[in-house]
């Protein structure tokens, strides 16, 4: 079941059913999709119906910021909990270092994909990493078609939002894969570019913070913040 957050409908499940409901997916026939929305990208929607539908056509959807838990809260609708991408990804890839499946890594600066992608197969032995490609290419198509020679069956696509998501849309089923996720900055994280925040920060609910103190020019698109909980306000005040 689905819970609607400004037009926008969430999966309310646990991140275990999550990362199972993933695999079964990688294994069928198709291409499917995993967005991770959080509140910047549910403002993106209100303002873009396309996005949004491909936003809600999407196989999961999974409520990657703490805002979006506070705003079902609010509309008196609760989630069950959180469920980063990150982790969603490091769960799917710990399943898949045991089981079957290989993974392309798509984004990010040039060498990023590599470097996460020699951390990523220590970290989890097992994993199979079928090809990776930088996020800053001009023709689509042969990008599509590298993922497809790969073989992969999974691919983290991580352009930021939300160029990925209409990406995976559009160039998904010529990848040949049968699962792609949307991770945004992630590629940065595994390659040890980025850190991600301490944990006091992810318990708190306070990871936004702390990439806004790290990168300063965030704060454009964090103001996207105050506005969801403003329409989120104005939204329980009709029920
Ligand atoms: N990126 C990319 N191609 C582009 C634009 C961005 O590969 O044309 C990458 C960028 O290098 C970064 C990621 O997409 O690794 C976006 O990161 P950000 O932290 O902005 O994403 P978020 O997690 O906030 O969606």
């Amino acid at each position: 079941m689905r819970i609607d957050v400004l037009g926008v409908g969430f999966d309310n499940i646990t991140m275990d059913q999550a990362v199972a409901e993933g695999l079964r997916l990688s294994q069928t026939e198709g291409a499917h999709m995993v967005v991770t929305p959080n509140p910047e990208i549910v403002e993106l929607c209100r303002e873009d119906p396309a996005l949004r539908s491909l936003v809600n056509g999407a196989d999961l959807v999974l409520p990657d910021g703490i805002g979006i838990l506070y705003g079902a809260k609010l509309l008196g609708t609760p989630l069950r909990q959180r469920l980063p991408g990150i982790e969603f990804a490091q769960a799917l890839m710990a399943a898949m270092a045991r089981g079957e499946g290989t993974l392309f890594l798509l984004g990010a600066k040039p060498g990023v994909a590599e470097e996460a992608a020699r951390r990523l197969e220590r970290t989890y032995p097992g994993l199979k990493i079928a090809g990776t490609h930088d996020g800053y290419f001009q023709e689509d198509a042969p990008v599509a078609e590298a993922i497809r020679q790969s073989g992969a069956t999974v691919v983290f696509v991580c352009l930021g939002a939300p160029k990925q998501e209409k990406w995976i849309a559009q160039w998904g089923p010529a990848t040949g894969a049968h699962l792609l996720v949307g991770l945004g900055g992630c590629l940065d994280v595994f390659s040890g570019s980025v850190k991600r925040a301490p944990r006091v920060f992810q318990r708190l609910g306070l990871e936004w913070l702390h990439r806004l103190m790290k990168d300063p020019r965030r704060i454009g698109r964090m103001m996207k913040l105050p506005l969801f909980m403003v329409h989120v306000a104005g939204e329980k005040g009709k029920k």
